[in-house]
Formats: C-alpha cells, sequence, structure tokens
C-alpha cells in the first residue's frame, strides 16, 4: 500500500518554486506577493491562513494579512477587496471562508478580480476550468492533482467516486478527473448526500474522493482492493485525552481501508499540505500572467 505522502508532495512544489523565485529575484524583478483576508477569529480559519503566510516565506513571497473585526461590515470589506485589487503590487488575493453570516460570500468571491483569483472561486476561473482555458483552479483540487502528478498515479480510462459536490471540492474536482488531461480522463461518478447505494457506486471505484465531512465515513468494506483512496476531509473530533481537547479526523477511517487500498493520502499529512501547494502555484502563475 502506497501513502500518499502530501507533506512530501508539497515541500517538493515548494522547492521548485523557491527556486523559480529566485531566478526571477536575480533577474532584478520583485517577488510575487499574496494578500490573505481573515474576517473574524474562528481557530481552523486562523490555522488555515498561518500556514498559507508561512509557506510565502519559505517560497520568498511576499504576504500581507489583512485582519477584520467579525463585525465588519460587507461593505468596508468588499472596500478593501477593491483597494487590493487596484493595488498593482500585490498579484493574488484570497479570503479567508467561511465568512460571518451577515456578509455574502458570493458577492465577497466575486468581488475579487479575476486575475488576482487564487482561490480560484470567482465565477469567470470556474466557466473557464469548465470549458478547459487557462484559468485558477481551486486551491484543493489543484493541489490533489499535483499529488496525483507527484506520484504518477495512472488515471487515463480509470472510474472516479468522488464524495462531495461542493464548490471548493467535491465539483471542481469531478470537472478536472473528467477532462482531456494528463490526469485526467477519468469516468466520474459524483454522489452527494441524496445518492442511493453509496456503498455500491464506491465499490466500482478505481478512484476515490472522499469530501464529505464525515469523519472516517469510508471503510474498507466500500473500497475496491486496489483502488487509490484520496481524503479531503478535516472534521475536529473532540477527544479529552488530545493535548488540544480534539482530534483532526479524515472522511477515511486510515487504518481499515489501508487492509485494502493500493494507495491512499492520510489526514493530517495529505490533501492539506498540497491545498496550500496549489495555492502558491497559482500565486506564481498570477503573477507572471499579471507580468
Ligand atoms: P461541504 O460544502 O459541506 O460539502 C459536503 C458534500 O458532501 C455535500 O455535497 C454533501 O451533499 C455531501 N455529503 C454529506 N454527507 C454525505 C453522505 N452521507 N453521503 C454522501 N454525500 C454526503 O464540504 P466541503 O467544503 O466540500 O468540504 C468537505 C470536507 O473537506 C470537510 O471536512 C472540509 O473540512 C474538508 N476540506 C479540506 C480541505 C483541505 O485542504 N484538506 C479543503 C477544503 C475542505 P449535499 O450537497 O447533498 O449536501
Amino acid at each position: 500500500m502506497l501513502r500518499l505522502d502530501g507533506t512530501a508532495a508539497s515541500k517538493a512544489v515548494k522547492e521548485q518554486l523557491k527556486q523559480q523565485t529566485l531566478r526571477l529575484e536575480q533577474d532584478g524583478n520583485r517577488a510575487p506577493h499574496l494578500a490573505a483576508v481573515l474576517v473574524g477569529s474562528n481557530g481552523a480559519s486562523e490555522t488555515y491562513v498561518a500556514g498559507k503566510v508561512k509557506s510565502c516565506g519559505e517560497i520568498g513571497y511576499d504576504s500581507t494579512l489583512v485582519r477584520f473585526d467579525e463585525t465588519i461590515s460587507e461593505q468596508e470589506l468588499l472596500d478593501k477587496i477593491a483597494e487590493l485589487n487596484n493595488d498593482d503590487t500585490i498579484d493574488g488575493i484570497l479570503v479567508q471562508l467561511p465568512l460571518p453570516k451577515h456578509i455574502s460570500e458570493a458577492k465577497v468571491i466575486s468581488a475579487v478580480s479575476p486575475l488576482k483569483d487564487v482561490d480560484g472561486f470567482h465565477p469567470i476561473s470556474v466557466g473557464r476550468m469548465v470549458q478547459g482555458l487557462e484559468t485558477f483552479i481551486p486551491a484543493t483540487p489543484y493541489g490533489i492533482m499535483l499529488m496525483l502528478e507527484h506520484y504518477q498515479l495512472e488515471t487515463k480510462g480509470k472510474h472516479a467516486v468522488v464524495i462531495g459536490r461542493s464548490n471548493i471540492v467535491g465539483r471542481p474536482m469531478s470537472i478536472l478527473l473528467s477532462s482531456n488531461t494528463t490526469y485526467g480522463n477519468c469516468t466520474v461518478t459524483i454522489c452527494h448526500s441524496h445518492t442511493h447505494n453509496l456503498k455500491d457506486l464506491c465499490l466500482q471505484g478505481d478512484i476515490i474522493i472522499a469530501a464529505l465531512g464525515r469523519a472516517e465515513f469510508v471503510k474498507a468494506d466500500m473500497v475496491k482492493p486496489g483502488a487509490i483512496v484520496i481524503d479531503v476531509g478535516i472534521t475536529r473530533v473532540m477527544d479529552e485525552t488530545a493535548a488540544k481537547g480534539y482530534r483532526i479526523k479524515g472522511d477515511v477511517d486510515y487504518a481499515d481501508v489501508s487492509t485494502v487500498a493500493g494507495a491512499i493520502s492520510p489526514v493530517p499529512g495529505g490533501v492539506g499540505p498540497m491545498t496550500i501547494a496549489g495555492l502558491m502555484k497559482n500565486t506564481m502563475e498570477a503573477y507572471l500572467r499579471r507580468k
């Protein structure tokens, strides 16, 4: 059984970007610059943004963290995004989700310039991805594609079962895997909470992408022997014996599924670091396109 080590694969992508940044600077250019916007003090969001800012530092990118109290008005946030859109020294903008309930995420996503949309959530970016045009691919699906590439996992002609249809993971994943690309060309089944016979469908999957947000949902008896299993889930499960009072669990029961799968990504240390790698690649691409 092959363990798909996202920490190692992410390190390799970031090292390439670091070398590319060094070359740019040696040629007299400035480094790429990512602006991250964080509203409120949600623990998980704080952790994710800190990881993204840290990765910028490791690669040699500039980063700016813009923090707002959760009482910020929607208009104030939109004004800040307009300011970042117009700031020529900033290449990529990410707004960490979720946002407080009084702010429309759809409005905020659409406010980010498509030229700086390194999260790939803008409707223009999504439309371009569907049509196979040059665009920004949402960081998590992009990270999974980079993981398939890193481990050179053949996807052509395989049956991929994607569990979850969210705009940020499941839906774009199904589009990428079905596209006519090197790590695409799968036949894709996309499942959601209304899917009947989920277990039977999963058993037909040569590749399973689990992105439903239910801790240890996928068990060995749902997995075809030798299948590639990618675990996207991140759920905090309360555990008094853990130092933080909780443990992070994926959507896949790793110990159980690893007895049957051919390859499996762990949580933590799988898709999480690859998501950051995807974001860092998008930031470089935004910089080069604007240049
Ligand atoms: P989401 O928006 O809540 O979507 C979950 C999807 O799973 C929905 O489409 C839902 O169906 C489906 N679903 C829920 N229960 C199901 C069931 N019992 N059977 C089949 N389908 C079911 O979640 P998300 O944003 O896509 O995130 C999914 C998970 O990935 C979460 O744990 C999240 O924390 C994690 N995540 C991790 C990363 C990372 O970097 N590693 C990045 C993003 C997200 P309906 O559409 O019918 O409701």
